[in-house]
């Protein structure tokens, strides 16, 4: 439930929405915006009598949220959220577009692609550092060492730095290199670990469980907003079907589904929503058509040589030409791809 206070209410008005939220044993949530507070009660199971609120002093109108998740839904909160990560806007009118090697596998490796993206004006590069792969003999990342290479690029480059977290003892450290933690498929409801990310200051792109439906998606945003972190993006990254043409069934439906239940920016994996590389570039013009926020894939310089996912990485020239045909698509639907001016210019 919301409560929306008068314009103008006062300071002790909504102290009394708070304490009667409190008496009920729930939480208050308090946004101000421009014009008036409204008051968000969470941790209510079972629909609130509007009654208990509507004799309170201040009190505009009482709106009940039908969906389980309430700080991820638009009833909540009707603009979209918009993140700034450094230079770069997440949300809103831009199409943001991240990019990078599917593994942070050395510093030369690193450095070379992250020279050609950044050419390309790619403010935010991507990179695991910490892979949560399916077999335990496959690599496993480089760790820290790999995140201190993330953080020389971006002090060097100039670029923002995304990169994944997988365990909550970790998240102190990872925040600590990267600009966006990313939360993978696979931890999607790895509750301990959303509620870490959720007490930190640094925004975080959480993917869809490869098996999960959208509103266990948005409870598991919930998690992380739950803790006072409000810097969330969703990532639709394919799911799992009786399909086998492709890794993954990248289901466009969530996004448009998800831009109308959710004020958080959505993002789109069409590398590991398809898992080849062939696939990247129509899949990614599909979901900016379709609504997408953003765009996050692999590239590699050399993809046959890469120790992950090399399969469906695009090779830097073809990612020059997707950032252009991205352009193109966005201006279409009146929205502008967010990529660096004045970044080198990429050669070929
Ligand atoms: C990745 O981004 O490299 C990754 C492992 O993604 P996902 O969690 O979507 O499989
Ligand atoms: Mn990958």
């Amino acid at each position: 439930m919301i409560i929306v206070m008068r314009m103008g209410a006062e300071a002790h008005e909504v102290g009394g929405v708070i304490q009667r939220i409190q008496g009920l044993g729930y939480r208050p949530h308090v946004s101000s915006g421009s014009e008036r507070v409204i008051v968000g009660v969470i941790g209510n199971v079972r629909p609130l009598d509007p009654e208990d609120f509507l004799s309170l002093s201040g009190v505009e109108k009482v709106i009940p949220i039908l969906q389980p998740y309430k700080l991820a839904s638009r009833d909540f909160k009707p603009s979209d959220t918009v993140i700034r990560v450094n230079d770069a806007l997440i949300g809103g009118d831009n199409v943001t577009f991240m990019a990078g090697p599917c593994s942070v596998e050395s510093r030369e490796q690193t450095f070379e692609v992250a020279r050609q993206l950044r050419d390309m004006g790619v403010k935010i590069m991507r990179g695991g550092a910490f892979k949560p792969r399916t077999s335990p003999y496959s690599f496993q990342g480089m760790g820290e060492e790999g995140l201190q290479i993330l953080a020389d690029v971006r002090d060097q480059l100039g670029m923002s730095i995304i990169t994944e977290v997988m365990a909550p003892d970790e998240v102190g450290l990872v925040a600590r290199y990267a600009d966006i933690l990313q939360i993978g498929t696979r931890n999607m409801q790895n509750y301990r670990l959303l509620e870490e990310a959720g007490r930190q200051s640094k925004p975080v792109l959480l993917k869809r469980g490869m098996s999960s439906t959208i509103e266990e998606l948005l409870l598991a945003a919930e998690y992380i907003l739950a803790q006072g972190n409000t810097q969330v993006m969703l990532c639709e990254r394919g799911i799992r079907t009786f399909e086998k043409a492709t890794r993954s069934t990248f289901d466009i439906n969530a996004i448009p589904v998800l831009k109308g239940l959710t004020h958080l920016p959505v993002i789109a994996d069409p590398s590991h929503g398809t898992g080849r590389w062939d696939l990247v570039t129509p899949v990614s013009l599909a979901a900016v058509a379709a609504g997408a926020d953003g765009i996050i894939i692999e590239v590699h310089s050399h993809p046959e040589l890469a120790m992950s996912d090399g399969g469906q990485s695009l090779r830097p020239e073809r990612c020059n030409v997707l950032i252009e045909d991205i352009r193109r698509v966005a201006q279409a639907i009146g929205r502008g791809l967010d990529v660096a001016h004045g970044a080198g210019v990429y050669a070929a």
